[in-house]
């Protein structure tokens, strides 16, 4: 089923992002987290996608895309164009029509610092929503960003890039994660007032290991309001507390937002069972 197809029920969705480990380690532990997760009545999980797309990283994404949707959850697979030619979209979309997947998030990637891996078939996600449109047969997922996508000039400028993305075959949004929900907030009436009016999901992700949460702020650009700097000064040093407080702290946003109406959550997850137990629980009677 496609994802788009889901909301508009009265209810806000509630979906998962996972990755597939890397290519020296067991696929098994993921293929574990799916089946317990497989118990909270998700609506649909995504898998990630190489940044480079090789095909041992592809192969991997295939295949637990193909996990997903054979034990019953509606998978969506994402694809990067950045360093893809359009036989290579050709190629991963027939296996992925043939494994039953009828999904995928439209994604151009990161520039890789190597720009001699491009390969210059696709310049923007618009480009392959574009492309996988017309191979036809797939719900189009894309990306947005709530504080604006870190090489864009202006808000203005991303937001009509985005425009432009949806007219270009992507029928439902995911966003980057966000820590202040005022910034989402904003964001979701940007889009209206610029008439993007496809279903948005909030991208949540709970803090729960203060490393890591450094890298993503840094590769992804989200701001950190002082509560929850507050929270990673004071816990980083105690896993535990970390994890207790930043589920915490997902789960105040995630009933905010809930009670603000969201067309969906999509947490990130980190493949992470347990976290995903944790919050599912503190907020199912309020999907
Ligand atoms: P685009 O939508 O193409 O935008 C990129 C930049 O180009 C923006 O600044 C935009 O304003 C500008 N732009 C767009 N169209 C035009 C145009 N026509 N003319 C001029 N400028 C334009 N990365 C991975 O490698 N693998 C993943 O699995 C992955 N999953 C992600 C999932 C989500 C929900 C999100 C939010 C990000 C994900 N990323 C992933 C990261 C993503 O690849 C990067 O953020 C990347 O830098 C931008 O990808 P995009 O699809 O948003 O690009």
């Amino acid at each position: 089923m496609k994802i788009a197809d889901k909301f508009g029920k009265g209810r806000a969705l509630f979906s998962l992002e996972v990755f597939p480990p890397k290519k020296d380690s067991s696929i098994d532990g993921i293929y574990k987290c799916i089946d317990e997760v497989s118990a909270y009545n998700l609506d649909y999980i995504s898998v990630t996608f190489g940044a480079a797309g090789s095909l041992a990283d592809t192969a991997r994404s295939v295949e637990l895309t193909s996990y997903i949707q054979n034990s019953g959850i509606t998978a969506s697979m994402h694809l990067t164009c950045i360093a893809s030619s359009e036989t290579d979209i050709v190629g991963i979309t027939k296996t992925l029509r043939e494994r039953g997947i009828d999904n995928v998030l439209a994604l151009r990637g990161d520039l890789p610092a190597d720009m001699s891996v491009a390969k210059h078939d696709f310049s923007y996600a618009s480009d392959l929503a574009k492309f996988v449109s017309n191979i036809g047969g797939f719900g189009i997922s894309g990306a947005c960003y709530p504080e604006m996508h870190r090489e864009a000039s202006s808000f203005a400028e991303d937001i009509k890039h985005l425009k432009i993305k949806v007219e270009s075959g992507v029928s439902h949004l995911v966003s980057q994660l966000f820590f202040d929900n005022e910034i989402f907030h904003n964001f979701r009436e940007k889009l209206a007032i610029a008439g993007i009016d496809v279903p948005l999901d909030a991208g949540i992700m709970p803090v729960t290991n203060a490393a890591q949460i450094k890298k993503m702020v840094t590769m992804c650009g989200a701001s950190i309001p002082p509560k929850l700097a507050r929270i990673i000064n004071k816990y980083s040093d105690n896993p535990e507390a970390m994890a207790d407080a930043g589920i915490s702290y997902a789960i105040d946003q995630i009933s905010d937002l809930l009670a603000s109406d969201v067309d969906g959550i999509h947490l990130y997850a980190m493949n992470n069972a347990g976290n995903v137990k944790r919050i599912y629980e503190s907020i199912k009677s309020q999907l």
